[in-house]
């Protein structure tokens, strides 16, 4: 070989080297533009270990961080409305169809059409256009004191209203969207004019004017102010599993009662998730709807608030299984948001505080 070649051979195999160099280098931009890390940002007003506990699991299993942000429902709401397409929310979870449906009227959240989710989530459970979805279940029940009723004298909501109870009856404020939503759920089912002659057959009989939240009102009932109270499934779990005693001795003096099984059923409502209008990771904030409303996570999701899976094959804690089945009210809650205003009017008619 002469120096020459040599020479000429080096310059290739340098040039080469180069270029191979430069492929290796434009790869690795690719690569790492692909290997950026997958996020989903979400604002839930729901703040229970399990959650996270979630959370961590969803991560695990897809590699999707979830940044979470928490808050009251309104407040994210608002949030979400005000920060418009710059917002970072991917997804939003909170308490009542009601508060979902507002979401949904203010063009917050966006369709989302998966098979997972259908199959998960009974029909009446979720948005008819799938922008939201509930993904655990409250009652909204007849909790009264096991000293002074007999649970055989009692039946339905439309049952309180009946003289028998006046002075009786404990229940909060109107301005409270569960309420709200009970009544929304009577002026779908019963219509307008039956549902505002419950709100005033209430008023008639209650203790007091209505003060106080949820657990409020078993507290009254166990201090012998009233009989009955109207609240959710959930605050009774909740209190017997406080760190306060007090709390702990409340929920065991009152008894569960599932109205209206003979009709209509009890009122449900859920907790639900939907997917922001502007979300930047949609595809990540489908899996983790997808996720939660799984079996896996069905469970552990309801049970941080003490509430039922609406995934049917999984079935509800044994504190749950304990107060027995019921019938649900079977209508679409979205219908809860739809009457939401037209409740809110016929509260102020009756004058429920
Ligand atoms: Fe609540």
């Amino acid at each position: 070989m002469n120096r020459k070649f040599i020479v000429l051979s080096l310059v290739v195999i340098l040039s080469l080297a180069v270029f191979a160099g430069c492929t290796t280098k434009q790869e690795e931009v690719t690569e790492s533009k692909d290997n950026k890390e997958e996020v989903v940002n979400l604002y839930t007003d729901r703040h229970y270990d399990t959650d996270e506990e979630l959370y961590e699991m969803f991560t695990k299993e897809t590699g999707v961080k979830v940044n979470v942000v928490k808050g009251d429902a309104d407040e994210l709401t608002e949030r979400l409305a005000r920060e418009g397409k710059d917002t970072e929310a991917d997804m939003l979870i909170t308490a009542d169809a009601g508060r979902l449906y507002r979401a949904k009227d203010k063009g917050l959240l966006q369709a989302v059409s998966s098979e997972i989710l259908s199959d998960n989530i009974p029909k009446n459970l979720r948005d008819e256009n799938n922008e939201w979805f509930g993904l655990t279940i409250r009652g909204r029940v007849i909790v009264y004191s096991k000293d002074r009723v007999n649970p055989s004298e009692l039946s339905t909501y439309e049952d309180l209203t009946n003289p028998k109870w006046k002075g009786k009856i404990l229940v909060r404020s109107s301005s409270n969207i569960y309420n709200q939503s009970l009544l929304a759920s009577f002026i779908t089912i019963n219509g307008e004019e039956k549902a505002k002659e419950w709100a005033q057959g209430i008023v008639g009989n209650m203790v007091r004017e209505p003060q106080g939240n949820d657990r409020a009102q078993a507290t009254a009932v166990v201090a012998g102010e009233g009989d009955i109270a109207i609240m959710n499934t959930y605050y009774v779990g909740k209190m017997l599993n406080s760190s306060n005693p007090e709390e702990v001795k409340v929920a065991k003096n009152v008894g569960v009662f599932f109205p209206n099984q003979e009709g209509a059923g009890t009122h449900i409502n859920v907790s639900g998730a939907g997917v922001a209008k502007h979300a930047k990771n949609k595809d990540n904030a489908i899996k983790l709807v997808e996720f939660l409303s799984s079996e896996k996570a069905q469970k552990q999701f309801a049970e941080g608030n003490y509430e039922y899976p609406v995934n049917a094959k999984v079935e509800p804690s044994d504190l749950l299984k304990s107060w027995g089945e019921f019938k649900t009210q079977n209508i679409n809650l979205s219908k809860l948001g739809e009457y939401n205003s037209k409740a809110m009017e016929l509260f102020n008619q009756v004058d429920w505080k």
